[in-house]
């Protein structure tokens, strides 16, 4: 090791992030070295596409057993921590908030920093990165970000921070956090976020497809038909290409993407069609961090309704 240099850390970063903070093979999370897939006596290249993360215990093996370039390449490309998560989230479970305190400006908060910051909790806490979402980055003196992640995982990530976990502040590496705690009782907004359908208006038509309007949470009391029961009404009535339009959507949480499944499962198993216009911020990285957007599409409204026209492939 004395003989070669130091991978540099936005390297490092790179390579345990593509792992998402797990053993590339196994999925244990502690501790992570990196290894050379091709051996670096051979190349001495310190890039990242030659660098995978790997527990001790497979590193040694990987030594050991010589498990070679195209194992290992295998594992750097479709890492453990990704395999199962294929596929998207039929339930909403039971999700807790909890409020990380961290010491850096919200505008440093880029989407790659918050796709890091989650993959981090989700290995701590051991829980997929699928489970683990950001609902919102405020400025307070630092930066507070609300997650929404399962309770057990939660209680994990909180008691880790109050006993001062060491492994913690390591998984976390630059980001220096300053607080993990249950949000206040008291914020209502949030809470309403995580907890409430949406509301929607329309539909209104656009040729032959129909678009629904959808806005923020559904306040208590108001409203008849769920999102839900609105897209199985448009099917049954014939309308097979619906377009649900977000632009209007500050925010969404597990009940509100349990909703877009739900409306995404009701329209295939009638054959129809369903696309996401409009999509920006939160929003969209929260669709994008729980994979949602290998299912949906996201386009602007016009791309959209001229994707559904005939003869255009439709998914
Ligand atoms: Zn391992």
């Amino acid at each position: 090791m004395a003989d070669r240099p130091v991978v540099p850390l936005d390297v490092q970063r790179e390579v345990l992030f593509a792992a998402r903070h797990r053993c590339a093979v196994c999925c244990e999370p502690l501790p992570l070295e990196l290894a050379h897939i091709i051996p670096w006596h051979k190349t001495h290249d310190h890039r990242a596409e030659n660098l995978i993360a790997l527990c001790s215990n497979c590193h040694g093996r990987a030594d050991k057993e010589g498990w070679g370039k195209a194992f290992l390449q295998r594992y750097r490309e479709k890492p453990c921590a990704l395999q199962a998560n294929a596929t998207p989230p039929m339930s909403t479970e039971q999700k807790a908030i909890v409020e990380l305190i961290i010491a850096s400006e919200p505008e440093s908060m880029t989407t790659q920093q918050r796709m890091r910051l989650v993959s981090m909790v989700a290995a701590y806490s051991g829980v997929s990165v699928r489970e683990v979402s950001i609902i919102s980055v405020t400025p307070t003196n630092s930066s507070k970000v609300m997650l929404a992640l399962p309770e057990d995982a939660a209680r994990r990530l909180i008691d880790g921070f109050e006993r001062g976990d060491p492994k913690l502040a390591s998984f976390f590496e630059d980001f220096s956090l300053l607080e993990i705690r249950i949000p206040d009782q008291e914020d209502t907004e949030t809470r309403q976020i995580m907890r409430s359908r949406m509301s929607w208006s329309g539909p209104r038509f656009v040729g032959e497809v129909a678009v629904l309007d959808v806005h923020g949470p559904l306040s208590p009391g108001e409203g008849t038909l769920t999102l839900t029961e609105a897209c199985s009404k448009l099917v049954q009535s014939g309308h097979t290409k619906i377009l649900l339009n977000l632009a209007e959507l500050g925010g969404i949480g597990s009940t509100g993407i349990g909703e877009l499944v739900s409306c995404y499962t009701t329209i295939r198993k009638a054959g129809g069609h369903m696309k996401l216009a409009n999509l920006h911020g939160d929003v969209r990285d929260v669709l994008k961090l729980t994979r949602l957007s290998n299912f949906f599409e996201f386009v602007g409204e016009e791309e959209a309704i001229d994707t559904f026209k005939p003869g255009e492939t439709n998914r």
